[in-house]
Order: C-alpha cells, then sequence, then structure tokens
C-alpha cells in the first residue's frame, strides 16, 4: 500500500502508535495529537535540529529505511551529547513522495522506535508533507548536565584553554570506510566489510560518555560529523587557538586499516559522519572521563596558542601532513553543484 491512499491523518495515526512504544516520559503533558505537544521543564534546556535528505546526506541504496530512522534520530542524540546533554523530546518532520510505500514507512518508525529506546527520547509531534525528494528533519530538546547547586555544566566550542588536551572517544573513519564499501569499492575481507558497513548504517553517538565528561571538568566538546580535522577547526576559531593533532595517535580500527592500508588516516581525519565526541580538556579532567568510559577515549594532541586557529597534523617526526579531504561542506559541495 502507498501512503497516499492511507492519507496524512491514517500515516500520524500510524506513526503516533509505533512511537507509542518509546514510552511516555513522566514530563510530558501533552503528545502527538494536539496542536502543540507540552512538557514540564527544568533546568537549563538545550534544543537542536538536523535534517537528513535523500541523494544529500545518504542513498537509499546503501540506507534500509530503518537506518534512516535511527539515524535521523542519533545524529540529533550526538549534538545534545556534544554539548554534555540528556536528550528528551523529539519533533518529527516527513517530507514524502506521495507513492513511498507504507512498508517502509512502518520500518522508518521502527528505526526511530529502537533509537528512541536506546537514547532515552521520545517522539511528540511532527508534520507530513508531499514532496518529490524524501527529507527527514528532526527537533530535539535536551536537559543540561548540572552541579549540585543546579548550575549547567556545557561543553561548548568556545570553552578550550592553551594547553589543553584533545581527546576523542571510539575510532574515526570506520563510517566513511564503510561508505566506499557500500558503493561498491573492492572489499578487503568479509569481517572487516562487515563491521565497516554497518558504522556506516548505524550512527553511535556516545551519549553517556559526553554526559560523564561535563560532570568530570570538561567545558570544551564538539561532535565529530563532518571529519576530526575541520570540526577540531571549529573550536579553535571559537575559543581562539590552534591545534596541534599527532597522526600517530589517531585511533583506528583494525578494519579500516586492513580495507583501506594507504587511506585510512585520510578517512579518519577527513571522512565525517563518524559521530564521536571530541573532548578538550586539561590532561587530569580527561585522564577521569578514560577511567569511567566503556569505549576507548585516546589522546590525539593539544591546543595550542596560534593566532592563526590552524589545525596542524604532525607525523611521527614532527613534520607536518598535509591530507587530500579536508572534510565536508554542505554548500560548498552540494551535489548539484558537482
Ligand atoms: P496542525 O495542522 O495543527 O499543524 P497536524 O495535522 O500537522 O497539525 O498534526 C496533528 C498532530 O500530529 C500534531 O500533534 C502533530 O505534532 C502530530 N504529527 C504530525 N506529523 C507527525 C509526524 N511526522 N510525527 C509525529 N507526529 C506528527
Ligand atoms: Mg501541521
Amino acid at each position: 500500500m502507498k501512503i497516499s491512499e492511507l492519507g496524512e491523518f491514517g500515516l500520524i495515526d500510524r506513526l503516533a502508535k509505533a512511537f507509542a512504544e518509546t514510552g511516555r516520559p513522566d514530563s510530558l503533558l501533552i503528545g502527538i495529537g494536539d496542536d502543540a505537544a507540552a512538557w514540564k521543564a527544568s533546568g537549563v534546556q538545550l534544543i537542536t535540529t538536523d535534517t537528513l535528505i535523500e541523494g544529500t546526506h545518504f542513498s537509499l541504496h546503501h540506507w534500509g529505511w530503518r537506518d534512516l530512522g535511527w539515524n535521523a534520530l542519533a545524529v540529533n542524540v550526538s549534538d545534545i551529547g556534544a554539548m554534555g546533554g540528556t536528550p528528551e523530546q523529539a519533533l518529527l518532520t516527513l517530507a514524502l513522495p506521495p507513492d513511498a510505500a507504507v512498508a517502509d514507512l512502518d520500518e522508518l518508525a521502527a528505526g526511530l522506535v529502537d533509537a528512541g529506546r536506546e537514547y532515552g527520547t521520545a517522539i511528540v509531534g511532527g508534520d507530513i508533507v508531499a514532496c518529490e525528494t524524501l527529507m527527514v528533519t528532526m527537533a530535539l530538546t535536551g536537559q543540561a548536565t548540572a552541579d549540585a547547586e543546579g548550575r549547567p555544566l556545557l561543553m561548548t566550542r568556545d570553552g578550550a584553554r592553551a594547553g589543553d588536551v584533545i581527546a576523542v572517544t571510539g575510532y574515526l573513519g570506520d563510517s566513511a570506510g564503510g561508505l566506499r564499501l557500500l558503493a561498491g569499492e573492492r572489499e578487503a575481507d568479509p569481517e572487516a566489510t562487515e563491521h565497516l558497513k554497518r558504522a556506516h548504517l548505524r550512527h553511535r553517538p556516545p551519549l553517556a560518555v559526553g554526559r560523564a565528561a561535563a560532570r568530570l571538568g570538561v567545558r570544551a566538546a564538539i561532535d565529530v560529523s563532518d571529519g576530526l580535522l575541520q570540526d577540531l577547526g571549529h573550536v579553535c576559531r571559537a575559543s581562539g587557538l590552534g591545534a596541534v593533532v599527532r597522526a600517530t595517535v589517531v585511533p583506528m580500527s583494525p578494519a579500516l586499516v586492513r580495507s583501506f592500508p594507504g587511506q585510512a588516516l585520510a578517512l579518519a581525519c577527513g571522512g565525517g559522519e563518524d559521530y564521536e565526541l571530541v573532548l578538550i580538556a586539561p590532561g587530569h579532567a580527561i585522564q577521569q572521563v578514560q577511567r569511567v568510559s566503556k569505549g576507548p577515549v585516546s589522546i590525539i594532541g593539544e591546543m595550542t596558542a596560534d593566532p592563526e586557529h590552524r589545525v596542524r597534523l604532525l607525523d611521527a617526526g614532527g613534520r607536518e601532513l598535509s591530507l587530500p579531504a579536508a572534510g565536508w561542506d554542505h554548500l560548498r559541495e552540494a551535489p548539484w553543484r558537482r
């Protein structure tokens, strides 16, 4: 069945039933079905939004509809996590071709419910419009982590100081490697291929690490969405500093190195869509984060006094490296401009 046969209100009912699976937060007074949602808020609130457009951010040749649902929420969770917060209520705006299949929308909803359960987020409203191009926009609110006196503990791009250590969660470049394999590049071995494809299909922002870091005194962070060096550049400009990253300690998975021996570093530094966290703080705070984190937290460099706000990547001998891929810029690299 096509969604045009179900109609807008039939589809809203169907989605509302699916989203009830994520559970209803105590703070929620009015959810899907009225003119606006209502919930009780306390403390400092966060809000963010992100859009995924078919052909720009994803291809249905690679992602399934369930991956699309998961990732639409996950990319927003990543932004709340990068501020050190806890995600709460989400809005979902769908721009849908009327000939989309109801079964596909069910899969999309299932992916959203999977991610909603994983990250403790409820979908409390949204909008549906007909459009030639498939687009999924989510807005997500969150609660800032606070100290004992209720003061917010935010991690911001302008919170870095010269001498701070730069750390990154997880492994970088897997998602970019996975995309290449999904697009048909030659595969090294099945196990590595599976790992990398999975990394591209399901973004997994390390929400708990972000919250712990905020509590443990990390005051600067950014999530890696456009590539490590580019995203670190945003911190440098906002904080009025430079950064030095040592190539030898940029964390790369064995699967990435095995599949892309000559390009792993470029993928790790400029690939993007990693949705890991860059944490910037005095060394003792980073060490505390390393102690409580379940996954790896690798120290990759430090912030420097640099009036030009450069991000410099150094090899083992301290020589500066330049990489082919400098990161992703949506307006410069929009597909219709290529
Ligand atoms: P209005 O015309 O007043 O904007 P709508 O008819 O668009 O209301 O939506 C009716 C209700 O369904 C609202 O509560 C809205 O938040 C919810 N809703 C609409 N689209 C979605 C969606 N894609 N996901 C979740 N809730 C939705
Ligand atoms: Mg509406």
